[in-house]
């Protein structure tokens, strides 16, 4: 087994959980959720069900995002309407996060999508950062970080601290499930940073893969698992 800064011993239990921590209750996520965790599901199906979810997680994930006003001429008459006011930036984590971003742009043509590469160091768990596509100045309000798994939450504190060194004021998390490891470690580095996910997890193995999860996110969505 190699040494790694995780031990299952670590175990993470709130008794509260977190304001920061928002847990969808939907009946469509949690049927989707039930469906995307079992391990006979195909890579097809999973990229399907990945993109579903990301739809529906982003949909309550921008509940407050800015409006402006705007003048609407229906075939009828004219009345008051309402558009985006936030500019939105698109962060996924490279390779997961991928497979979150076509929902997103469903959701939000207009957003911007910065390409993030952290890989897991197998070894140290730790993020090892090797791609960075953010621009020069900023140009968004809001930035999600797509990622379907916080697991010790070291790419998410890690993606986090990038953003905010370029200047990300409102940074919001987007992950399909969450360990609780990983939700204290964002809410300890980043306490100004929502959550948001689809379910909440028991706890990480030694490994720091999330159980019960739902394996490997990257594998199971492009094939690349064994077996
Ligand atoms: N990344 C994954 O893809 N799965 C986990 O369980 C943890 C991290």
């Amino acid at each position: 087994m190699p040494e790694t800064p995780w031990t299952s011993t670590d175990r993470v239990e709130f008794e509260t959980p977190p304001p920061q921590l928002h847990v969808s209750g939907h009946p469509l996520v949690r049927h989707k959720m039930a469906l995307l965790r079992e391990a006979s599901t195909k890579p097809k199906k999973f990229r399907e069900l990945v993109r579903e979810l990301t739809w529906l997680l982003g949909y309550e994930a921008l509940e407050d995002v800015r409006l402006e006003p705007l003048t609407v001429t229906t075939p009828l008459e004219e009345i008051p309407g309402e558009v985006l006011g936030d500019r939105i930036g698109l962060i996924p984590i490279l390779r997961a996060g991928l497979g979150m971003v076509d929902a997103m742009l469903e959701l939000l043509p207009m957003a911007e999508v910065w390409h993030l590469g952290l890989f897991r160091d197998e070894r140290t768990l730790r993020p090892v950062e090797y791609y960075n596509k953010l621009p020069d100045s900023r140009t968004v309000e809001v930035c999600l970080i797509l990622d379907p798994m916080l697991a010790t939450g070291g790419s998410a504190t890690a993606a986090i601290d990038v953003l905010k060194r370029w200047g990300a004021v409102r940074i919001k998390l987007v992950n399909l499930i969450a360990a609780p490891e990983g939700v204290k470690a964002v809410i300890e580095a980043h306490p100004d940073v929502p959550i948001h996910c689809a379910a909440l997890d028991r706890q990480l193995n030694e490994m720091g893969y999330i159980l019960p999860g739902l394996g490997d996110a990257g594998d199971r969505q492009f094939g690349t698992g064994a077996g």
